[in-house]
C-alpha cells in the first residue's frame, strides 16, 4: 500500500488586501497588508497590523487566483505588492507567493521596513531566494540618525542599513521612502544626511518624501492606545519642498523607464 503524503502549504497572516493600489509600486498593483509588525513607528497609521500570527490565514494558491482577476489593470508596469505591517516577518510566505507570482509572468514588489534583516542563517538564505524573486522593494528609512530612529520606532536603523547596502551591492532595485514629521525627522541636517547617504547606494529608482499625516489616529482611539503624536501637525508644504530639495528627490528617474 502506498501512503499518500501532503505537504502543508505555508500560510499567510494577511491584514487586509487592496485590489487598485496606485502608491505601492510600479503601475496599479493588488496589495497584500500583511499582518505583525516588531516596530512601533509613532507615527505608524497602521496600529492594526502590529500583532504578529493573527489576521486572516491565506494559501498563496488563493492569493492567486484573487489576484490574476485584476491582471487586466496592471498593463506593463503593474502587478502585486506585499505590504505590511511588516511582511518580512512573514519570509516563507514571501517566497512561496513570489516564486509562484514569477512563474505567472507577474511583477513582484516587496514593501518593508528592513527591521527583521540579519546575515544569520537561515534567515538570510531565505532573504537571498526572496530577493531573487522580487523585482523592486519599497524600503523606509524611518530616520538617518540612529538615536532618533530608536526614539521614533522603538529600535535603532542597524538592520535597515544593512539591508539596504545588501540590496545595493547586489543589484536590487528600490524605491526609499521616508516620512517627514514635524518635531521628528524633519531636520535639516539629518535630511541632508540622508541624501548623501542616498547618494552612495546603486539601483536606487525613486526616492519619495511622504509627508506625516493624522490619518490614523481614530485607530489609536478605537483600540485604546495613547496616539503618540498628540499636538504634532503635518508638515507645511514648504517643508515638504525642502526635504525634497534636500534628498533631491528629481536624481532619481529610473522609476520612470521600470
Ligand atoms: S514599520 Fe510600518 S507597520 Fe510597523 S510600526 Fe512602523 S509604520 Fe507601522
Amino acid at each position: 500500500m502506498v501512503l499518500a503524503t501532503t505537504t502543508k502549504p505555508v500560510m499567510g497572516y494577511v491584514h487586509s488586501i487592496e485590489t487598485f493600489g496606485s502608491v505601492d509600486g510600479p503601475g496599479i498593483r493588488y496589495v497584500i497588508f500583511l499582518q505583525g509588525c516588531r516596530m512601533r513607528c509613532e507615527f505608524c497609521h497602521n496600529p492594526d497590523t502590529w500583532n504578529i500570527g493573527t489576521g486572516d490565514e491565506m494559501t498563496s494558491d488563493e492569493i492567486l487566483a484573487d489576484a490574476i482577476k485584476y491582471r487586466a489593470f496592471w498593463g506593463k508596469r503593474g502587478g502585486i505588492t506585499c505590504s505590511g505591517g511588516e511582511s518580512l516577518l512573514q519570509i516563507d510566505f514571501l517566497i512561496d507567493l513570489f516564486t509562484k507570482a514569477k512563474a505567472e509572468g507577474i511583477n513582484t514588489c516587496l514593501d518593508t521596513c528592513g527591521q527583521p534583516f540579519t546575515y544569520k542563517e537561515p534567515w538570510f538564505s531565505k532573504f537571498k531566494q526572496l530577493m531573487a524573486v522580487t523585482d523592486v522593494s519599497l524600503v523606509d528609512i524611518k530616520q538617518i540618525d540612529t538615536d532618533r530612529h530608536k526614539r521614533l520606532t522603538g529600535f535603532n536603523n542597524e538592520t535597515v542599513l544593512a539591508m539596504i547596502q545588501y540590496m545595493s551591492d547586489n543589484g536590487h532595485h528600490m524605491w526609499i521612502r521616508h516620512v517627514l514629521v514635524p518635531e521628528r525627522t524633519d531636520y535639516d541636517e539629518n535630511l541632508r544626511d540622508l541624501g548623501h547617504y542616498i547618494k552612495t547606494l546603486n539601483n536606487v529608482d525613486k526616492v519619495e518624501i511622504l509627508p506625516y499625516h493624522t490619518m490614523g489616529v481614530v485607530k489609536y482611539e478605537t483600540l485604546g492606545i495613547d496616539y503618540p503624536l498628540k499636538g504634532i501637525e503635518p508638515p507645511t508644504h514648504d517643508r515638504v519642498v525642502n526635504a525634497e530639495n534636500l534628498l533631491q528627490v528629481e536624481d532619481y528617474q529610473g522609476w520612470r523607464t521600470r
